[in-house]
């Protein structure tokens, strides 16, 4: 569970083509001021710590980043930031130093492969593209290895460009990078998706060519595969929240503070541009509609790794409706299968395929009627209890945010 604190909102220096947050930008809803004591408080209020997020984070007047660096260090032992690392000078390097900074940078590929996270032109996108590396390079350098975030699309992930990536890759483990999460891309209009957004067989054969590669990493860790399996095995505590039945409406693993301290949630479902206000009270109508939905209806009925996908994040539904399963189904389909079938052939039983799985599925039934949730390990917990006790209650268990590789560090396309 994560606070991100976006001072300035969707406020960007590049204009990505595909970002989620653009349908808030052609709303209108951009910030152009914030409020630094109200951000504090609201932060505490919260229960920091705080991850700087935007838009992009480093919008924010150097001043002004020093103060809150400095006070999350004092108030919470360190910080992280998300941002697209364009911005990134001596002066910030610094900070991310003296404040105890866990960087996350938003970046594609190397050189063209990130014109996608466009500059405005072609010339001023490709430099762009030159100081988010050299951004990279210099804290690798420093001791400081940031987190990668990398979303596949039409610019970086067919045939002729994975060979590249899968180089790139090999050489940010050589730097020293050891985190990157993939993200299949969040198609938020029709435009976009005509641009950018892959075939399922594409999307299946990139993602697929990643996974073999991960096998030949041997320090840098693409987490989606680790959660997937951690998921077929039930020991998913510390798996990202796209797993693990968010409430478009509270998305718990996201707490957002915007400029004035205002409350919001995670960007990925503000399908209307709107930052709607925070609900009081969590619900799982999503996930108990999905297992009664007919797949040919938007549903995930008679799917056996429901456990382990449950639709995943509501951000990514059909049609940008949240009732909906997510619409890289097949994609996450296909992989479950493939990582389930290598399970079986090292003498493992994944959850998909024990006899267990109805118990689970009725316990997780249970617990989302009663507008709670926690992990699969929780539920196999909370079931082991049930049966020395009768007493009412089921573990709420924190998960991590979908859009950061490591720990506690969130979200981000900035
Ligand atoms: S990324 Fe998806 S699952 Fe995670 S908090 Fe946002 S909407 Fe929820
Ligand atoms: S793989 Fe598809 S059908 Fe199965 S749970 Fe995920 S979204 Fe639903």
């Amino acid at each position: 569970m994560s606070v991100e604190l976006r001072p300035l909102g969707v406020a960007c220096n590049i204009q990505c083509q595909y970002c989620y947050q653009n349908p808030q930008r052609d709303a209108g809803n951009v910030p152009r001021s914030y409020d630094l004591d109200a951000m504090k408080a609201a932060v505490e209020r919260e229960g920091g710590p705080f991850t700087l997020f935007g838009g992009e984070a480093l919008l924010v007047p150097e001043a002004d980043l020093e103060d809150l660096l400095a006070w999350g260090l004092e108030r919470y032992g360190s910080n992280s930031i998300q941002t697209n690392g364009v911005l990134i000078n001596d002066a910030h390097a610094r900070m991310f130093r003296q404040y105890k900074v866990d960087v996350g940078i938003s970046i594609d590929g190397p050189g063209e492969l990130n014109d996608a996270r466009w500059a405005g032109t072609l010339e001023r996108t490709r430099e762009a593209t030159a100081k988010a590396e050299a951004a990279i390079e210099r804290l690798c350098g420093e001791g400081t290895p940031p987190s990668l975030i990398i979303t596949l699309h039409r610019g970086n992930a067919t045939g002729a460009a994975l060979p590249t990536m899968h180089d790139w890759l090999r050489r940010l483990q050589a730097m020293g990078i050891r985190n990157a999460r993939l993200h299949a891309l969040e198609v938020e209009s029709d435009d976009v998706g005509a641009a950018y957004a892959l075939t399922p067989e594409e999307n299946m054969a990139a993602f697929t060519s990643f996974a073999r590669l991960e096998a030949d990493l041997t320090t840098l860790r693409l987490d989606v595969f680790d959660d997937m399996r951690n998921l077929l095995r039930g020991t998913d505590d510390q798996t990202t929240c796209v797993w693990n039945a968010c409430d478009p409406y509270t998305t718990r693993a996201v707490r957002g503070v915007e400029g004035y301290g205002q409350a919001s949630n995670c960007g990925r479902t503000n399908k209307d541009g709107i930052d709607f206000v925070k609900a009081p009270v969590e619900g799982f109508e999503r996930y108990l509609a999905l297992y009664a939905t007919p797949q040919e209806h938007g549903g995930c009925s008679g799917c056996r790794f429901f456990l382990m996908c449950k639709g995943q994040c509501p951000g990514t539904a059909i049609d940008g409706d949240w009732r909906n399963r997510t619409e890289h189904c097949d994609l996450w389909k296909g992989l479950f299968r493939g990582l389930e079938e290598q399970l079986l052939d090292a003498g493992e039983v994944p959850l998909s395929a024990s006899p267990e799985r109805a118990d689970v599925e009725a316990a997780f039934l249970e617990l989302w009627a009663a507008g709670q949730t926690t992990s699969i390990a929780g539920v196999k917990r909370w079931m082991a209890e049930q049966h020395e006790s009768t007493a009412v209650g089921a573990p709420l268990g924190d998960v991590e945010h979908g859009d950061a590789p490591h720990g506690d560090v969130p979200h981000g396309d900035a």
